[in-house]
């Protein structure tokens, strides 16, 4: 059996996609999306518990929003023309419709709102909210711009029954 070798990502791990799928492209369905995102869900629920699989998508959404920010975005920009590059490239990459309801700069206090959301728009109502992913995300890019840690929490989502989903960002204690 060949070793198993450890992984880290980086960024060009995402690979040259015009090369290697110049008939296919570059978009694939939510669907497919969704697909993967809840089998992984579920199996890392079953193995590790529902806490646990929750913090790893939170986790992993860090690490995807850090290397996003970082790859994808000016942090040199000020606050408002950050947010408004972030606005654009979700809504470029058919992730979501970003809209930011509450700024407090003094406090790094936000409060987010996303609609059509990528990973929960459509889902059946559980009354729980499953985007721990976007958490972690938009923790993760608040995080590099500001140099600064944040807790991110997804308070209205798609699956409590919401229309959208609703995000308070604040520095980590
Ligand atoms: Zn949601």
């Amino acid at each position: 059996m060949p070793a198993i070798s450890k992984y880290t990502f980086k960024w060009s791990d995402i690979g040259d996609i015009s090369l290697g799928r110049p008939n296919l492209g570059n978009t694939t369905s939510v669907a497919v999306y969704r697909l993967m995102q809840y089998t992984m869900k579920s199996v890392l629920n079953k193995r590790f518990g529902a806490e646990m699989a929750n913090e790893m998508f939170n986790e992993s959404g860090r690490l995807a929003g850090e290397e996003f920010c970082k790859n994808m975005l000016d942090c040199t920009q000020p606050f408002h023309l950050f947010i408004a590059q972030l606005q654009e490239q979700l809504t470029a990459l058919n992730i979501g419709s970003l809209r930011v309801e509450k700024t407090d700069l003094e406090n790094l206090n936000f409060v987010f709102v996303i609609t059509e959301d990528l990973d929960c728009s459509g889902l059946p109502i559980t009354n729980e909210t499953v985007c721990n992913y976007d958490e972690g995300f938009l923790a993760g890019v608040l995080s590099v711009y500001t140099n600064k840690d944040f807790d991110v929490r997804e308070i209205d989502c798609w699956s409590k029954g919401d229309r959208v989903c609703r995000f308070t960002a604040k520095l980590k204690e």
